[in-house]
Formats: structure tokens, C-alpha cells, sequence
């Protein structure tokens, strides 16, 4: 398989340079060249996550090197459950089912992405010199995922960027208890400066090449596509049971997780209406509304990790649907605000004794705005993109309880959490990247 731009230029990478690059050369996404179709006997046998992402994937690694290690890089990556549950206590005639993404190393759906791509970098440096450098500014999610995917990976190193007192004490430590080929720096300024400093590191080509600097974000394709896996072995192991299309809601700020489901319905997989559901940033619902884009700062919601108001894989939704009118005719998209978050976590928990992240609070949110027809004609999955042990200042005054932390997090906390402050300019990052390589 070859992967073009979005935005049309003509050079037409393989698996492999596409991952090494992250952007394509005209600044566009990649997108593959053509879509795989697949019929239910493709995947005859296929049950586990990895069974199914061996042969889901294989198209688009088949003329790269890569492909020879496909089935050992899906093992690792997808070395953790991905279990659909029901949701008891619903309506007579409606049946609802959480998705839980998050029972990967950092209790979110990020886990997936970044282990594989992960999984690939480390493959792909084999045969090259030297060690490929992650660098990763994060707001607090992403790069707790990335640092924990590629720690002790060899042929790798992680340069992890984070604002001085802006992430939570949770995530902070996400970030920083991992040593050994990762390094994470507190910067003093925001995470839009942090984000800026990146942004000029791989704009400076000398310093680009020479610390063989690359991307970990959602715009890599590397982290996007393996996402459609999970989408995939859900809705097969439904349709096998059930003899019907799954519908999905699913909790957006990029799309990357989104945009993934869609690829998995457009390669024949048996997935029936998608929810985008956003918090207060509704640049996405708006766009379906009116049909022109105006893209706007973010705003601050308890959903942060979905504060997005210009949402980067927006370029792969309109590549799939590139007129507004079939778009609005193949997903719709919903904006929830902060009071209906909070009011839904405690509900719910009332009601079907879940507990929601904040995030995932907003799929729930738009199920329940759904029409009552609307939920009893399809069968509906919440995706749950975290783990609500992630926001305990948010979930329990709301609930009234305590949230368990799970396993995987508490192994966490016996790491001794290692950082260092640097100024907010490209100097101070270069001077760093200099010693660590
Ligand atoms: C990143 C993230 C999202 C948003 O996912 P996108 O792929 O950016 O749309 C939702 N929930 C959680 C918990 C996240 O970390």
C-alpha cells in the first residue's frame, strides 16, 4: 500500500516513511490510497484483538519491510483487553454497551496508538544508525501514553515536554517516573509555549537531522490506524452474536479516535451510525450544522483532554466525505456542555452504578439526548476513553465515593518521578537534546 497527502501532493510513501515522518511533505495528512474491502469470512476465526489487527492491518504494510514483523507488533501492542460490557438497568428495548479502552499502562485509549507505533519505531530503526527521538509537548494524556509506550524500547528515545504546574499531580507523575531512554522537562510557561518550541525544533532542519527528531502526535498515521482494530473485533464479535450492526458514540477532540471507527466502517466491517461527541468546543458540530468551518481557540471544559477547537484529523473527515452534505449523512456530532458532564457522571452512577470519566460522560450524555426511537432501533456502544481513577478531584465529589485505582496505576506510583526545569525557548531544548544524544 502507498499513502497520499490530503492536500494532494504527489509523493506516495510507504508504511514505513510515513511513520518516520509523521507530516506529509505539503503539510497534509496521510491517508492510504485506496481502502481494503473486507467481508465477514476475512476475519473467520479472527477473535483476539491482535487475531483480528493481524489480518485488518496487513493490506496496508504488505510492500514494506515491516510486514515480516506485523504479527509480533500486534502482540505487543495489543497485549491488553479491550472488553465490551452491558449497561444494565436501562430502558425496556434499548440496549446499551460501554466499550473500555482504558486497561492499557496509562488507564486511557491512547495506550493502543502509542504502543504501536512504538512497536513499528522500534523496527524500523533496526535497520537504520542511531536512535529516532520522540519529542512530545503534552497538555498531560498524550505524553504519558507515549513515554510509557516506548520506555526501554531500543533504538528510541523520548523527549517529553510539559507546562510547570499546569498538569495534575496524576499526570505529572505519568510523565515522569519512567528514566532510562526517557527524559521529561517541566517548562516554565504553558503548553501552547511547549507546543511552539516542538513546532521550531522540527522546523530547524539541521537540528531535525541531526537528533533524527520525530513525532508521536495523532497526525501520525502510525497511531491512528491501529485504532480501527478495536472497532473492528467489537463490532464483529456483536454482529456474530447478534446478527446486527454496532453504533458507536464516541468521545472526540482531534477525531483521531473518531476518524479510526470511520475508516473501520468504510473497510466493510459491520460498524452502523457514529456519534462524534464533543464538550463545549464545538467547532465539529457546528461545521455540520452550517457547513463552514471556523476553527477557534480552545476552550477550558472538565473534558480536557478534549479541549480541541481546531481539531488536526478534521483534513482526514472531509478527505473520507469530502461533500458537507454526505458527511452530515454519515455521522452526526453533538456538543455537551460542563453542568450536563457533571450531572450525567452522578446520574449514571445512580442509575446503572457506572462511573464515568468526564469524557467518556459526554458519549453518555449524547445517548441519552438521542430520540428514544433512535436508541431502541440501533444497537448503541458508549466508547470510554479513560479510566475515571484518572480525574478523582472531578468524579468523587460527584458520586459521593471513592474511585479505585486500578492495578495498573498503582504500579506507577513505585517509580521515583525524575524531571528537569528548562527555560520556554528552543535553546534551552537544544542544549538538553545535545547532552541526552
Ligand atoms: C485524547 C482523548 C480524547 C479525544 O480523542 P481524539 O482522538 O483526540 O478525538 C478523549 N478522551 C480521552 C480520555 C483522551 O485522552
Amino acid at each position: 500500500m502507498k499513502f497520499r497527502s490530503t492536500l494532494g501532493g504527489a509523493e506516495r510513501p510507504g508504511f514505513s516513511e510515513v511513520l518516520r515522518r509523521g507530516l506529509a511533505a505539503d503539510g497534509g495528512l496521510y491517508v492510504p490510497e485506496r481502502w481494503p474491502n473486507f467481508t465477514l469470512n476475512d476475519f473467520i476465526g479472527a477473535q483476539s484483538l491482535s487475531e483480528v489487527a493481524t489480518r485488518l492491518l496487513a493490506p496496508f504494510v504488505e510492500d514494506d519491510p515491516i510486514t515480516l514483523e506485523l504479527s509480533h507488533i500486534v502482540r505487543e501492542a495489543f497485549d491488553f483487553p479491550a472488553p465490551l460490557k452491558r449497561v444494565q438497568g436501562t430502558s425496556p428495548g434499548e440496549a446499551l454497551s460501554v466499550l473500555e479502552l482504558s486497561h492499557g499502562p496509562t488507564a486511557a485509549f491512547k495506550d493502543f496508538g502509542a504502543r504501536f507505533l512504538a512497536a513499528c519505531f522500534q523496527r524500523i530503526q533496526k535497520s537504520g544508525s542511531g536512535s529516532i527521538n520522540i519529542l512530545v509537548a503534552t497538555s498531560g494524556d498524550t505524553g504519558g501514553a507515549v513515554a510509557a509506550a516506548f520506555h526501554q524500547r531500543s533504538g528510541t528515545k523520548v523527549t517529553v515536554l510539559f507546562p510547570k504546574g499546569l498538569v495534575s499531580p496524576l499526570q505529572q507523575h505519568q510523565l515522569t517516573c519512567w528514566g532510562d531512554n526517557v527524559c521529561a522537562f517541566a517548562v516554565r510557561g504553558t503548553f501552547d509555549d511547549c507546543q511552539r518550541i516542538v513546532k521550531q525544533a522540527f522546523g530547524t532542519v539541521a537540528l531535525r537531522q541531526r537528533q533524527q527528531l520525530s513525532s508521536a502526535n495523532s497526525i501520525n498515521l502510525g497511531r491512528l490506524l491501529p485504532q480501527a482494530v478495536y472497532y473492528a473485533a467489537t463490532s464483529l464479535a456483536w454482529y456474530r452474536e447478534h446478527g446486527m450492526q454496532l453504533s458507536f458514540v464516541i468521545p472526540s477532540g482531534n477525531l483521531g479516535n473518531a476518524v479510526a471507527c470511520l475508516w473501520a466502517r468504510r473497510m466493510g466491517l459491520p460498524i452502523g451510525r457514529v456519534v462524534l461527541a464533543h464538550n463545549a468546543n464545538r467547532t465539529v458540530p457546528d461545521f455540520l450544522v452550517t457547513g463552514e468551518w471556523r476553527p477557534s481557540l480552545s476552550t477550558t471544559t472538565i473534558a480536557s483532554a478534549m479541549d480541541v477547537g481546531n481539531p488536526s484529523n478534521m483534513e482526514r473527515l472531509r478527505d473520507l466525505f469530502p461533500e458537507v452534505a454526505e458527511l452530515r449523512a454519515s455521522v452526526s456530532a453533538v456538543s455537551i456542555a460542563d453542568d450536563a458532564i457533571r450531572r450525567r457522571i452522578c446520574l449514571d452512577h445512580e442509575r446503572f452504578g457506572e462511573t464515568w470519566c468526564p469524557h467518556t460522560a459526554v458519549a453518555a450524555e449524547a445517548w441519552e439526548n438521542m430520540t428514544v426511537e433512535s436508541r431502541r432501533e440501533n444497537a448503541w456502544c458508549v466508547v470510554s476513553t479513560a479510566s475515571p481513577a484518572k480525574f478523582p478531584e472531578i468524579v468523587e465529589p460527584l458520586i459521593n465515593a471513592r474511585v479505585p485505582i486500578p492495578e495498573t496505576l498503582t504500579r506507577l506510583f513505585d517509580r521515583p518521578s525524575v524531571f528537569k526545569e528548562i527555560d520556554m525557548s528552543l535553546k534551552a531544548l537544544e542544549a538538553e537534546l545535545t547532552k541526552i544524544n
